[in-house]
């Protein structure tokens, strides 16, 4: 009884050990299990408790796109389309540093690489003192000088949003050609171990089905070239139906819906200074506050933000709109 104990606490405790552990309790089978559910009723009390800032900050540097992916709700957003100014950045990484939030994730409803401050707003974030910086970007614009000038900002994660190999790639990211793609990664990865940059390079996937079988032929064909995957599962979006539907995609079977850990892990800034409740909601139906009005602390600690934690704890999403019909509930074990 007292190893089952340890073993529980250590489970429900450490971050490190759950990336093995989040691949098991991913599996249909296993969310389903009453014992899951008690483990993971630990997890969120521990979790709660804890995180007084949010572990990771996601930045939109910019809602414009240049692919028309088939899955992706740029093509439903309505809201202005432009670009985070230096400034606001700025102001956006001191408050970070300010708070303690762990990672800078450049990313949003857009291409982040089209910014031309791309590199000059990483290397501010560096310099900063934010632990930990990121992009998450569909290669397109990783070439040329390009290569070296995102290395040099001394980033210290880039993921790339892949989801397939070959023509299964050209058929989902639509505007992008894989060929293209598969050599701009490459070259990033040679320049990478040439100037024995410490960057680490990751390839996201969308999960179709539940398991963990490799359905695109990702894992195989990257598996020795990359650091490691990042698996999403597919969602709607928080309101789009008809994806799900349309791309034969589904989610995770939880016999209960628990509350979205991303109230409590992770803030997200639109480009032009929104604070979006999380990172699905493409047109900011549920703001949480505006960077302009409000301290980014006061936002995250704000009335708005402890209500919609407070429904979610209590099983009621019905008036957090974009929570409502979202059918992502992400995983506590992530
Ligand atoms: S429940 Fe869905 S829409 Fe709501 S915060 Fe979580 S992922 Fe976002």
């Amino acid at each position: 009884m007292g190893y089952s104990v340890d073993v529980f606490k250590f489970l429900v405790e450490h971050q490190g050990s759950m990336r093995i552990a989040a691949k098991i309790l991913s599996n249909k089978h296993v969310v389903r299990n009453p014992l899951f559910l008690f483990l993971q009723n630990l997890r969120i009390e521990h979790v709660v408790k804890k995180l007084e800032v949010p572990v990771a900050a996601n930045i939109e540097l910019t809602n414009n796109c240049n692919a028309q992916c088939i899955m992706c709700s740029h093509q439903h957003m309505k809201r202005n389309k432009g670009f985070q100014t230096y400034e606001m950045f700025q102001n956006i990484a001191d408050q970070l540093k300010e708070m303690g939030v762990r990672k800078a994730n450049l990313t949003g409803i857009g291409e982040g690489m089209l910014d031309k401050n791309v590199f000059k707003k990483l290397r501010y974030a560096k310099n900063v003192g934010i632990p930990e910086t990121m992009i998450t970007t569909n290669a397109s614009m990783i070439y040329g000088d390009n290569v070296n000038e995102l290395l040099e900002t001394g980033i210290d994660a880039i993921r790339f949003s892949l989801d397939g190999v070959g023509e299964e790639y050209n058929r989902i990211r639509v505007g992008l050609d894989y060929d293209k793609i598969r050599q701009n990664i490459l070259d990033l990865v040679n320049k990478r171990e040439k100037g024995k940059y410490e960057t680490k390079i990751y390839l996201n996937l969308l999960k179709k089905t539940d398991g963990l079988k490799d359905e695109s032929g990702v894992v195989n064909t990257w598996k020795n070239i990359v650091d490691g995957f990042n698996f999403v599962y597919y969602m709607n979006w928080g309101n789009l139906e008809d994806n799900i539907v349309e791309h034969g995609y589904n989610n995770q079977a939880f016999i209960r819906r628990p509350p979205c850990p991303f109230l409590w892990n992770t803030i997200n800034i639109m480009w032009e200074g929104q604070v979006a409740l999380c990172c699905l909601d493409y047109n900011v139906i549920s703001p949480i506050g505006h960077i302009k009005e409000q301290s980014i602390k006061n936002i995250w600690h704000g009335e708005l933000m402890n209500k919609m934690r407070e429904t979610h704890m209590r099983g009621d999403f019905s008036n957090t709109l974009i929570c409502k019909d979202c059918t992502w509930y992400p995983n506590w074990w992530g």
